[in-house]
Formats: C-alpha cells, sequence, structure tokens
C-alpha cells in the first residue's frame, strides 16, 4: 500500500527558492577576483538566477547538458550552481589547478558545451581552447566588456544576463536526474568523474547541516574556503541555501591575512577548509596576534588534521575545532567528529586528543573494515582494514565507464572500497590511518604515515612532513621522513628522531630523515606521494 503524501521530487531549484521565501533578506557577501567586495540577499540572488536560467534556455541549453566552471568562490559561480542545475542541466566543476592536460581531458569526456571562468583562467583557456570542440561558447565571469582576449567565442556573464526576464517557473523533474560532475584529481590515470543526482545532493544537503554535523542555522556566517570547485565545497552552498545562514565567498583570495581579514570584517562564525589553509590562518593569527572573536566553529578535513593544528585553535584561539572526511565519490562527507555524551565528560586534554579521529558516519552512510578477503573486522579502535562504504549518497560508478565499480563478490558485495586504511573504535568513530597505497609495511607490520606525520608537524620548527616507504633488504619497507623546516629554524636530523622517542612506537620512528625546500602537493592540496616516491626511489637508506 503506498503511503499517501505529496509525490514531490527533491530538487536542487526548490532551495533557493525557499530561501527566496523565508530567509530571503539574508547575505551573500563576495571578494572578487579584483579584489572589490560584492554584496546582495538570498532574494536577489534568486531573481539574477532566474535570468540566468532564461539565458541558458535561450541558448538551447537542454536537461542533461554539461555545462564546465573554472572559477572561484563567488556570487556568480553560485548563480551558475543553481540555474544550471535548476532546469536540469549539469554544473561540472573544473579544477583549475589540474595540469592542462588533465583539464583538456575532462572538459571533452564531460562533453562540456558552455565553459563559465572567471578572468584568472583566461590565459589557461586561450590556450586549450583549440583542443576543445565541444565548447561553444565561453562565458568570463565579469561585467567588464572590454576584456583583451585572443578568445572569439566569448561574452560577459553580465552581458549573458542583462535583459533576460526574472520570471521563470523551475521545471520539476525526476529526482535521480544528474546535477552536478566533479572529477577526482587522479593521481593514477586520468581523473574521473562523480556525477551526482539532485537526489544524493539533497540528501546530503538535510544530513549535513544536522548539529552533529555541520551545525548551521540561519544565525550563521558562513565562509566556505573549500573551493567550489572541488566536491561542491563539501556541500556548503547547498547546506547555507537550505538553512538561510549568510554566506561569505572569499575568492581567490585564500592566503591567511586575506581570510582572517574577510572573517572579521563580516563576522563569520563557521568556516570550513583543507589543513594547509588553516596553517596559513593560524600562522597569520599569531604573527600578528590577531583574535577572530565571533569564528565559534571550524571544520577541518581533505587530509587528516594534525593534533597540533586542533589544539592551537582550541587552545590559543578558542575555536571548536571539528574533523571531517569524505571523498569525492560521496557527494562528498563521510563522518564528522562530534561527542557523545560520554565524550563531553572527558577532560579536556583527552577530548582534544579524541578530535584526531575523522568520526562516526553521517546518517545515509554505512561504513566498515575488511580484511584482504573481505571479512568484517572488528570495531575495536586498534584492528584496521579496508574502508568500504554504502548509501544514497554514495556512487554506483564512474561518469561514462561501463565496467561494474562496486565489489562483486559476496562478502563485500555492492559495497564501495574508499582506498582507505581505517580503524572504527566500539562507538563507530572511525579514525583513518593511511592511504592502502601509501602504508609503509615493516617486516610484516603496518605503519601509518598518517600517525608520523602528525606527530614531526607537532615539532616547533617544521613546516611540513611527509612519510614514504622506502625499499629496505631486512624490513622490506622503513619509513623515510621528508621534511619542510621553518626558515632560519636549526634542526638536525637527529633532533627530529630523537622528538620521536616515546610518541610513536619504536619501530614505527623513521629510519632517516630527508630536509627539502618544498614538498609537492596534488590539485586539491594534499601531498603528492606519487611523485616523492618516484623523486626518493632508489634512497639508499642509513640503517639498510
Ligand atoms: P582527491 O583525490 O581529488 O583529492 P578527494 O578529495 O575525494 O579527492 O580525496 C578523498 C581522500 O582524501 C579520502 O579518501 C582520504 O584518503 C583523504 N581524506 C579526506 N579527509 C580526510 C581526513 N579528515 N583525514 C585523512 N584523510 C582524509
Amino acid at each position: 500500500m503506498h503511503g499517501q503524501m505529496m509525490d514531490m521530487p527533491l530538487l536542487i531549484s526548490s532551495l533557493l527558492q525557499h530561501a527566496d521565501r523565508y530567509n530571503g533578506e539574508s547575505e551573500i557577501v563576495s571578494r572578487l577576483v579584483d579584489g572589490k567586495v560584492h554584496r546582495y540577499t538570498y532574494r536577489e540572488a534568486h531573481a539574477r538566477t532566474r535570468q540566468f536560467a532564461n539565458a541558458l534556455l535561450n541558448l538551447g541549453i537542454m536537461p542533461g547538458d554539461r555545462l564546465g566552471t573554472l572559477a572561484w568562490n563567488t556570487h556568480r559561480h553560485y548563480e551558475a550552481y543553481f540555474g544550471i542545475a535548476g532546469i536540469g542541466a549539469i554544473s561540472h566543476t573544473i579544477n583549475p589547478r589540474l595540469f592542462p592536460e588533465q583539464i583538456t581531458y575532462i572538459v571533452n569526456h564531460a562533453e562540456d558545451k558552455l565553459l563559465f571562468i572567471d578572468e584568472t583562467f583566461i590565459p589557461l583557456i586561450e590556450k586549450l581552447s583549440p583542443q576543445l570542440p565541444t565548447v561553444e561558447k565561453i562565458v568570463i565571469l565579469t561585467d567588464k566588456t572590454d576584456i583583451k582576449t585572443s578568445l572569439t567565442n566569448w561574452i560577459s556573464y553580465e552581458e549573458l544576463i542583462s535583459g533576460q526576464s526574472d520570471e521563470l517557473k523551475w521545471p520539476t523533474f525526476d529526482e535521480q536526474s544528474a546535477s552536478s560532475l566533479c572529477y577526482t584529481s587522479g593521481t593514477t590515470g586520468n581523473p574521473k568523474g562523480v556525477l551526482y543526482s539532485h537526489r544524493s545532493t539533497m540528501i546530503h544537503t538535510y544530513t549535513a547541516a544536522m548539529p552533529d554535523a555541520f551545525n548551521i542555522s540561519v544565525q550563521d556566517v558562513v565562509m566556505p574556503i573549500v573551493p567550489m570547485f572541488h566536491v561542491n565545497a563539501w556541500g556548503l552552498p547547498y547546506l547555507c541555501t537550505m538553512t538561510g545562514a549568510k554566506i561569505v565567498f572569499p575568492g581567490p583570495a585564500m592566503d591567511g591575512e586575506s581570510l582572517c581579514q574577510l572573517m572579521k570584517a563580516e563576522n563569520v562564525t563557521l568556516s570550513a577548509g583543507v589543513p594547509t589553509v588553516w596553517a596559513g590562518v593560524e600562522s597569520h593569527l599569531k604573527d600578528k596576534k590577531l583574535k577572530l572573536p565571533n569564528l565559534k566553529r571550524i571544520v577541518i578535513g581533505g587530509s587528516a588534521c594534525p593534533d597540533s593544528m586542533i589544539r592551537s585553535f582550541e587552545i590559543d584561539h578558542d575555536v571548536e575545532v571539528a574533523h571531517a572526511w569524505g571523498m569525492t565519490e560521496l557527494s562528498p562527507l563521510g563522518t564528522f567528529n562530534t561527542f557523545k555524551p560520554k565524550h563531553v565528560a572527558l577532560d579536556r586534554d583527552a577530548q582534544l586528543a579524541f578530535k584526531g579521529k575523522q568520526g562516526k558516519v553521517l546518517f545515509g552512510v554505512e561504513m566498515k573494515i575488511v580484511d584482504d578477503e573481505g571479512n568484517e573486522l572488528p570495531w575495536d579502535g586498534k584492528t584496521f582494514g579496508d574502508l568500504l562504504v554504502r548509501g544514497p549518497n554514495v556512487l554506483t560508478n564512474y561518469f561514462k565507464q561501463t565496467e561494474p565499480l562496486l565489489i562483486p563478490d559476496t562478502e563485500k558485495k555492492g559495497w564501495f572500497d574508499t582506498g582507505d586504511v581505517a580503524t572504527i573504535d566500539p562507538d563507530g568513530y572511525m579514525q583513518i590511518t593511511d592511504r592502502s597505497k601509501d602504508v609503509i609495511k615493516s617486516g610484516g607490520e603496518w605503519i601509518s604515515s598518517i600517525e608520523i606525520e602528525n606527530t614531526a608537524v607537532s615539532h616547533k620548527d617544521i613546516v611540513e612532513a611527509a612519510v614514504i616507504a622506502v625499499a629496505h633488504p631486512k624490513w622490506d619497507e622503513r619509513p623515510l621522513l621528508i621534511v619542510v623546516k621553518k626558515q632560519d629554524a636549526i634542526l638536525s636530523r637527529e633532533d627530529i628522531l630523537e622528538f620521536f622517542v616515546g610518541k610513536v612506537a619504536k619501530w614505527c620512528i623513521p629510519d632517516d630523515v630527508v630536509f627539502v625546500d618544498e614538498i609537492p602537493h596534488t590539485a586539491t592540496g594534499k601531498i603528492l606521494k606519487t611523485k616523492l616516491r618516484e623523486d626518493f626511489a632508489g634512497y639508499n637508506i642509513s640503517s639498510a
């Protein structure tokens, strides 16, 4: 027997309609490419998004068409998110930090019809456009009409929408329709596309806004630092729109000083980003002895958040840290570290140590750890195994991929293998020990590179650290620590090795340390271990 409730699909356009009607006066503030600050309300954003959607319809854009964006977090990118999905087309967010060949590959693979680009990326697209045959028009996200460019088929965003009517009834369609497309960075092989649906995005929006996740209310002022070109800025544009919270978009200026200045000026209460961004904010606050009195909470994820960073924000800056884990394949958030009542009773030191775990799952995601044969492993907080997930916001396959992706054998059937290795404690809190390709297998034991890296960066003179496995005649593999030290710091290999004593198990202490000026990063700001493994291939470790 069917229930007798209204059959209304979960569509992204409903978020902006709701914001307009019930929180229409809440602001969206953006720092633009030229440094100017733009501000308007959800109501105005909705009107302009309808104009934009009408412009797309007049250009003949059809449901299912892919439209690419190469853009910073600003109000125009926000309008593109909602306008494109609102008419049933697909917003394909492109990470401008990918290699040019990768950008060419994904625009062609997605068959993008239009590209929306910030001025910053004009030189890049001038170079690539001859190799992008599917792109019919380039829309530059600006109001300027006198841009000097060799591009011939371009129009400014403001020109595109000016004169368009803001009358539009958002169409209704199947909630399983695709809404946005994001490619993983592809550290191995070509980038792979993850195609989200209206339904998966809406389910993620409901669950990720909850108190035990982002905890966003209409009273919040939210700054999504995590880029809109990477996994929908962890869903924040949707979450803020649902709750009516004021949004502050930082644009391209993501250094510590610019972020602190904007957070202070706009009274930001909640923000989210990867550890490298927070390291910049932290050092700016420290150097300038600044306070951000309105900032209550920050969400840190994308890479493991070092213990030292959690302590610095919580103790020195009086800002609550929530550690989160997710991935492109998941919409993207999977877990959040927020406390159960028993953790509230812990002493402060134990609480801060506990925050190093990546946390418990959001409703809608199921998670388990398994051994190589697919047998489920115990939730004892010690046993680690491959982390598998499933749920309505987990992908079933990559865009245009035909071979089945989900695990076919009986034990793991229907689960997605995250490629992460993790423990789960009896309370359901997951902790990542490594990417499966990054674990160091030493004499039959597994060494967690994350644990060693976090310990290393808790040293006051170490800016960044990475650990990779190098071949060893007796132990198969041993850890090599690669370190960027603070400028002018006097720090030796022996000082660092001594620092590890008593902090990690003896056999996990790296065998050797090399100092470098810079550690290579992926397009999403993570340590590029494949490059380090190449650079240090054949490294002769001193204990060998
Ligand atoms: P990309 O490969 O494009 O950087 P993702 O952003 O999807 O893609 O990366 C997801 C991966 O990032 C996860 O599988 C995990 O290895 C890592 N990750 C994300 N959040 C955390 C975290 N809080 N701690 C440790 N690793 C994390």
